[in-house]
Order: C-alpha cells, then sequence, then structure tokens
C-alpha cells in the first residue's frame, strides 16, 4: 500500500484534536464540533456526507483529510452473528478487534486490541505467540470502534480490551483512548472493561483516574506454581501483590473487579483449584468468570495440534460449583465466533501469516 499520500486522519481525535487541526487550516473553532458530531454520533465515512459544511470546504477537507484512520483488510462473519475485523494500521501492520452480539441481549460489545502482537507470552493464547511488535496509539484503539460502528451501521453499546495486547503495558494510550470512547464516542464508563494479566503498576495508575471502569484480572490459576507456568509475568507481580492492588482498585474506584479464568483441561481445572480460587477471593468484591479454552496453536510447529484442551461441560460445571462456595457470582463465559477464530485467545492475524 502507498502511504506516501499522508492524509490527516480525524477519526479517533478529540474535540481538542480536532480544533486545532481546523484552526491550522484557518477556520473557525465550531467547524470541529460540526466535524466531531459528524464523526462520532452520525458516523460519517466521508466529508460529502456532511451536509453543513459549504460545498467547497468539504471539498477542500477530502483533499487534506480523510475520515478512518485503520483500513479494513479482512471481515469475517461467524454463524452466531459475531464480526471479526481485520484493520490495516498506518505503518501496514495489522490488528483484529471483534464486535460480539449476544442473543439475549440488545446491546453490542465490541472487544479492542491494544497492541501489536503481546510480550506477555501466555502459553495458552495466540497473541502471545505472536511477539510483540508495537504499542496502539489512542488513536487507533477509538479508530477500531469507530470503524465498526461505519462498516456494521450498529452502535457499540460496550467495549472490552480483551483484543490482541496487553493494555496495561500501553497503560496512557490505552487511558487516553478510555476518556475519549466516554467523551466522544459516548459510552459510559460502566459499560467498559479493561482486562489485564495482571501489570500491577498499570492497575495503580488505572486506579489513579477513578474511573468506574471495570478491571479483569486473568488470573487462571489461584497457585503460585500453575500460574508461573501459564502466566510467564506472574514472576514480576506475585499473586499476593496482584490482590493487593486488587482491593486498591476497587477502594479507589468502587467498582467491582471481575476474575477471569481460563479451564485448562489437568492444568487448571482440577477440583483443589477450584477449592483455592475460592478462597482466594474470599474477601475481594468481584465476579468470576471462567472461560472453557478456545483451541490455539503454536505457530512454530507445523502438526495444527491445540496446545491444551477444553474440559468436558462435566469438569466445566463442577470446578464452577466449586467456585462457588465462595459466595460469588460464577459464570461460564459463553463463547463466540469460534468458527472463525474470533473467541478469546484466538485472534493472531491469520490473514497476514507470510507477511512481514
Ligand atoms: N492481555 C489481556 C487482554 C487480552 S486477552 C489479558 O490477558 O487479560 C483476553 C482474555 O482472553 C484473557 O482473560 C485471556 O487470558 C483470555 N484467553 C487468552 N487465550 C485464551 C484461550 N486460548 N482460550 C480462552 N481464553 C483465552
Ligand atoms: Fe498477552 Fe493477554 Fe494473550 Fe497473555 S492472554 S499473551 S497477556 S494477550
Amino acid at each position: 500500500m502507498d502511504h506516501s499520500t499522508e492524509k490527516r486522519a480525524l477519526s479517533g481525535l478529540d474535540l481538542n484534536e480536532l480544533t486545532e487541526y481546523v484552526k491550522a487550516l484557518g477556520l473557525p473553532a465550531f467547524r470541529a464540533k460540526q466535524i466531531h458530531s459528524w464523526i462520532y454520533s452520525k458516523n460519517a465515512a466521508e466529508f460529502s456526507e456532511m451536509t453543513n459544511l459549504a460545498a467547497d470546504l468539504r471539498e477542500r477537507l477530502t483533499r487534506d483529510a480523510k475520515v478512518s484512520l485503520l483500513t479494513t483488510a479482512n471481515l469475517q462473519v461467524s454463524r452466531d452473528g459475531t464480526r471479526k475485523y481485520l484493520f490495516e494500521l498506518p505503518d501496514g501492520k495489522m490488528v483484529e478487534s471483534v464486535l460480539m452480539a449476544f442473543q439475549d441481549r440488545a446491546s453490542l460489545s465490541a472487544c479492542l486490541s491494544s497492541q501489536v502482537g503481546c510480550a506477555v507470552g501466555c502459553t495458552f493464547c495466540a497473541t502471545g505467540y505472536l511477539g510483540f511488535k508495537r504499542n496502539l496509539t489512542s488513536q487507533e484503539i477509538v479508530d477500531q470502534v469507530m470503524s465498526i460502528q461505519r462498516e456494521s451501521g450498529k452502535r457499540v453499546s460496550n467495549i472490552v480490551y480483551m483484543g490482541q495486547g496487553e493494555p496495561l503495558l500501553n497503560t496512557e494510550e490505552v487511558i487516553k483512548s478510555i476518556r475519549m470512547i466516554i467523551d466522544s464516542v459516548g459510552i459510559g464508563a460502566r459499560h467498559i472493561t479493561v482486562s489485564t494479566s495482571g501489570i500491577i503498576p498499570g492497575i495503580e495508575r488505572l486506579a489513579k483516574e477513578k474511573l468506574p471502569v471495570t478491571l479483569a484480572l486473568s488470573l487462571h490459576a489461584p497457585d503460585t506454581e500453575t500460574r508461573e507456568a501459564v502466566v510467564p509475568i506472574t514472576k514480576q507481580y506475585p499473586i499476593k501483590d496482584l490482590m493487593k492492588s486488587l482491593r486498591q482498585y476497587r477502594e479507589l474506584t468502587g467498582r467491582r473487579v471481575t476474575i477471569e479464568y481460563v479451564l485448562l483441561e489437568g492444568v487448571t481445572d482440577n477440583e483443589y483449584q477450584a477449592e483455592h480460587l475460592a478462597e482466594l477471593v474470599r474477601d475481594l468484591h468481584c465476579n468470576i468468570n471462567l472461560i472453557p479454552y478456545n483451541p490455539t496453536t503454536d505457530p512454530g510447529k507445523p502438526d495444527g495440534e491445540p496446545l491444551y484442551r477444553r474440559p468436558s461441560i462435566k469438569r466445566q460445571e463442577k470446578f464452577k460449583q466449586i467456585a462457588s462456595l465462595s459466595g460469588k457470582t460464577v459464570t461460564l463465559r459463553l463463547e463466540r465466533g469460534t468458527d472463525i477464530d474470533a473467541a478469546c485467545g484466538q485472534l493472531h492475524n491469520a490473514y497476514q501469516r507470510g507477511r512481514s
């Protein structure tokens, strides 16, 4: 793709940035408000749609700028309606985002990526096997939601930072994107969830924002030995310290946290681990979300065999029953989009394989 034309993309900029942009063109500030409203309230994809701007201004903007920063390189639609987008970034790198619809709810959730690849390297996660490429900018994060809205023609009502990457290793841009999603896109903080593998400085930094954003901790094992094996960052941020930072998060934001727990047969789904989990979270205000393992493969290995096994429904239910003894609400996550590899942990940019 030719990147030499370099038109300025306006979607994913906040009102201040848009005001600076129009001022640099010698236009009055209220033009920024109009453009802001066309982009975020009306999902405009082209300047030609912005009918309250004079025709010559629309043409000038079309020459100088573009609406979307991201290009949709591929879109897959699952049998259950889940849509998986492969977006090309301005430097040619790719990320994936997912739009999930749940039959029992009218709301739509967008699952956003925060980095290209991920450095944490959890042993069951496809993104981990990509390695870390780079952080996304807040504009690249916000334009994922806007590109989804423009393409689908639907309004997103919930945001989860559960796509590719570790959001709390890109904390400043993620916080900036959250602020913009609240102020510009118009989605309330209570409808936003940040999921982390347990980066304590990032949790503390996010807590300082005092926003009622839900924090989800990807715990996956209650004991240090197992957690160190599947989530390597445990060596840096031990479980005990993590629990303390979750309690602080709760105190500062007033929000209950979510504990995410991947069920890997024979590795994390043993009954004694369910008991240990119940014990560990007893005095924490939290919900527990069990995620049955979604098949992933190691791209470096040719056999294509899944890395782990998903436990039987019976084992899943047993684990749930024991974990519920903690008195917490325990749910088994409804899987979405498995037929198009759009479920948790399956985002690996397959379309791009073989490209540099
Ligand atoms: N990096 C962040 C957010 C992205 S991953 C984090 O780790 O929390 C979103 C969720 O999907 C995490 O809970 C992650 O552990 C989970 N996940 C990763 N691989 C998975 C797999 N193969 N099956 C099920 N869940 C998986
Ligand atoms: Fe990174 Fe999250 Fe995947 Fe772990 S589960 S490798 S932290 S994206």
